[in-house]
């Protein structure tokens, strides 16, 4: 963690807590966020939670992000929802090249860069994740890999103000309950940030890479105080407000040098 940076800690909440659930998922999640002054806390719900949970934290700053979009303003795309939709919505971030979506509804790097450029362009902050599978660590082709999935969207948000989020996120570590060791972590966390500053020394400085990957409370303190750990995207973890507050709360401790 960079005293330059805010720590940022967002729940990817997938395909669960719809309906009611959801809603006082989110209520849980507004009460913790005064209780972690200095951390930035997110919460992406299902599409069908959004509105309603926009409502709920208006005047809160608990941030709210959808989990996809798709790069295309309007049109015929059946099932979709553009960026427009979401920020119209209250979402002000979204998530976008989660591993879910690149193994199992075909997001491609480029396809990913359209979607970080979208949401670019209407002023949602992109989650963009990368990480390698289990095959690909095993062969050692991680930072070939990562690199790679980075440099897609590299120019994309080169060429923005904003500050974007990138999650580094193994694909063996996601839902496993397997995490990348600090160690692990870091080596790739400071390999992202040496290729945002071949790019601009700025852009380096106001990217937050967050990790992902069986983020728990009891793992939490280890893996955000590495020095290029700014944070984490926490699934599993993230429906349990109280195992979300305990991360954030690691997560502010370290930023105030407790
Ligand atoms: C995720 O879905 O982005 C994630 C990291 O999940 P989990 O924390 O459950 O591994």
């Amino acid at each position: 963690m960079h005293p330059k940076r805010r720590p940022l800690i967002a729940g990817n909440w997938k395909m669960f807590k719809g309906g009611p659930a959801g809603l006082e998922l989110a209520g849980a999640c507004k009460e913790l966020a005064p209780k972690v002054r200095g951390v930035d806390l997110v919460i992406a719900p299902p599409f069908t939670v959004l509105a309603a949970a926009a409502a709920d934290l208006d005047g809160t700053t608990v941030g709210l992000a959808a989990q996809n979009l798709y790069p295309k303003d309007s049109g015929a795309f059946t099932g979709e929802i553009s960026a427009p939709m979401l920020k119209e919505c209250g979402c002000a971030w979204v998530i976008v090249g989660h591993s879910e979506r690149r193994q199992y509804f075909g997001d491609t790097d480029a396809l990913v860069a359209d979607k970080v450029a979208a949401a670019l362009s209407h002023d949602l902050l992109p989650i963009a994740c990368v990480g390698e599978t289990l095959a690909q660590r095993e062969g050692g082709e991680t930072l070939r890999v990562v690199k790679q999935q980075v440099e897609a969207f590299l120019d994309v948000i080169a060429q923005s103000k904003a500050a974007v989020a990138i999650a580094y996120e193994p694909v063996w570590a996601i839902g496993t309950g397997k995490t990348a060791g600090p160690a692990e972590a870091e080596e790739v966390h400071a390999a992202i940030r040496t290729w945002l500053s071949n790019k601009s020394a700025e852009l380096a400085e106001r990217t937050r890479i967050l990790y992902g990957g069986s983020v728990k409370p009891d793992n939490a303190e280890g893996l955000l105080g590495c020095p290029n750990v700014d944070g984490a995207l926490i699934g599993g973890a993230s429906l349990d407000a109280g195992s979300f507050g305990a991360i954030a709360e690691a997560a502010q401790k370290l930023a105030q040098g407790k």
